[in-house]
């Protein structure tokens, strides 16, 4: 059920052809009906108004017979009248009708007297009613069986009263004439119609299916186009055949995929050219930046020897050129990222190990009190142990700089396929928006302060992470404090697969 649920609202072409089968179905459904009922109706009318007109005749002439009997004893009356059904059960049904007679009529208990054995209610009541009671002839539509026989078929009965001049009595006298004929005709019409219906339903399928054919595969052309380009085979253009709208669209789409491919191409080109000047200038400043630290430490070792104003600036100098020295450093690696030359040199990292060595007092020169969360067993990762250890330092080093926090949890969470490292503070926290941007090249909560970084170790920590196919979040409540959490898959891009960005842990302050 739901593979075809999913059929429906994926295929048009499922659509299309279902919803024409269903509605031509429908019509042909309607109008054949309506024409049988209209044939049925013409045939049955037609055969009444036949069977009366010959009635006529017959009660005329039966009446004119018994009118001649009027010198005649009553059994001789009565002789006229059984012979007149004698003589139809005689033909065997060759008559082309049945004979019921009735009378005399007014005694309770009627004598009835007919050409073959009927079963009861052969004549319809309402019609036996009005012969009764009325002189003319009237007809009525029933089915008729032989008494004992199952076998029904449809009939017209036509009936009229006859009056015996010589005794008086009343007779009712029924024509029963069969329909069988008219019954196999319907059946016929029945049958053509049906094989005619199924023929054109069949039809109509067969051509909706190959005319939204014909308009989808370009359709789905066009979504494998789409997709190989998404994926990066920038090269793909659509196969363009004559001047229809198909061909029209496939040009269209075409001019786009090329418009589009040359502004990739332009794009990548400049950011290229981008990358490479920020590679250079960084490059270029180091040799310089490293003649003006030396001279800068010089400076700084001799301060005590200067007069207060001078000193206060050779220190100036040194933080301000260590700083300088941290952002080159941190461009040359994003330039590396971002011209997807960073690789990774793959280690068994156990990162319960690593927790422990950054709570060590001698890793940990921030003063802060850490403890290490989730170390019972060994955490074991495919990792580079360089950049894991970067990632953590930054956070470590961060919590320290900002969050006013004076205790720190390292905790480690495990699943089947990745590690999640938390680096948890207690301090200022930082509100939703800023959550938003800590990530960001260059952003700095509070740009002002002196003792601020870059603002681009948050965005290497992640690009890190993203490097071995795995994730870094961010969790935090201000005043409550923030919670940053490293992911690693077991095996970095496990199969190709998607990036492992999940944290293994719960977050405290989600
Ligand atoms: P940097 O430390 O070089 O300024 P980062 O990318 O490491 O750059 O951090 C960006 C900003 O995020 C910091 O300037 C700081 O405002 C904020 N931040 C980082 N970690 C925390 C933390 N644990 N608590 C509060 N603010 C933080």
């Amino acid at each position: 059920m739901r593979r075809l649920t999913r059929l429906w609202r994926r295929s048009i072409q499922v659509r299309v052809v279902t919803s024409t089968v269903a509605l031509s179905t429908l019509f042909i459904g309607a109008t054949g009906w309506a024409l049988i009922a209209d044939v049925a109706d013409s045939l049955a009318a037609t055969r009444r108004d036949a069977a009366a007109g010959e009635v006529r005749l017959a009660i005329a002439s039966a009446q004119s017979e018994l009118d001649a009997t009027v010198e005649a004893t009553p059994a001789a009356q009565v002789q006229v009248l059984n012979s007149l059904v004698d003589s139809v059960t005689d033909t065997e049904g060759d008559a082309g009708y049945e004979l019921v007679l009735e009378g005399p009529l007014g005694a309770d208990d009627v004598p009835v007297r007919s050409s073959l054995a009927l079963s009861r209610g052969s004549v319809p009541a309402a019609l036996r009613r009005t012969v009764v009671e009325r002189d003319g002839t009237y007809a009525a539509f029933s089915r008729v069986a032989a008494l004992g026989s199952d076998e029904s078929h449809p009939a017209v009965v036509v009936g009229s009263r006859l009056h015996a001049p010589r005794t008086g009595d009343t007779y009712a006298l029924f024509y029963l004439f069969s329909m069988a004929d008219q019954e196999r005709a319907l059946t016929l019409v029945k049958q053509a119609l049906v094989l005619g219906g199924g023929a054109a339903i069949l039809m109509v399928s067969g051509i909706s299916f190959l005319v939204s054919r014909q308009v989808l595969n370009p359709v789905r052309m066009a979504r494998r186009i789409a997709e190989r380009y998404a994926k990066g085979e920038l090269d793909s253009r659509m196969a363009v055949h004559g001047e229809d709208d198909i061909a029209r669209l496939s040009t269209s789409f075409n001019a786009m995929a090329a418009s589009l491919q040359s502004q990739i191409t332009r794009l990548e080109q400049l950011s290229i050219l981008q990358q490479r000047f920020v590679s250079d200038v960084s490059h270029e400043l180091r040799t310089p930046l490293t003649t003006v630290q030396m001279a800068g430490g010089l400076l700084f070792e001799a301060r005590d020897r200067f007069d207060p104003v001078t000193a206060r600036s050779a220190e100036l100098l040194k933080t301000e050129l260590d700083r300088f020295e941290d952002l080159l450093v941190n461009l040359l690696d994003l330039s590396r990222f971002d011209a997807g030359a960073a690789h990774l040199e793959l280690d068994q990292v156990d990162l319960v190990e690593m927790a422990k060595e950054f709570a060590d007092d001698d890793w940990n020169a921030t003063g802060l009190d850490v403890t290490v969360l989730g170390a019972d067993e060994p955490a074991i990762v495919e990792a580079d142990r360089r950049r894991v250890q970067r990632i953590l330092r930054n956070l470590i080093t961060n919590a320290a700089k900002y969050s006013g926090s004076d205790r720190l949890e390292l905790e480690v969470g495990q699943v089947d396929d990745r590690v999640s490292l938390v680096v948890r503070d207690f301090g200022r926290g930082i509100t939703d928006e800023e959550a938003r941007h800590v990530f960001d090249r260059f952003w700095r909560a509070d740009p002002a302060r002196a003792e601020g970084g870059t603002g681009l170790g948050l965005a290497i920590s992640r690009e890190d992470a993203h490097l071995h196919g795995g994730g870094l979040r961010v969790y935090s409540r201000p005043g409550e404090g923030t919670e940053f959490i490293l992911t690693l898959p077991r095996v970095p891009f496990a199969e190709g697969g998607p990036a492992v960005d999940q944290p293994a842990v719960r977050p405290v302050f989600e």
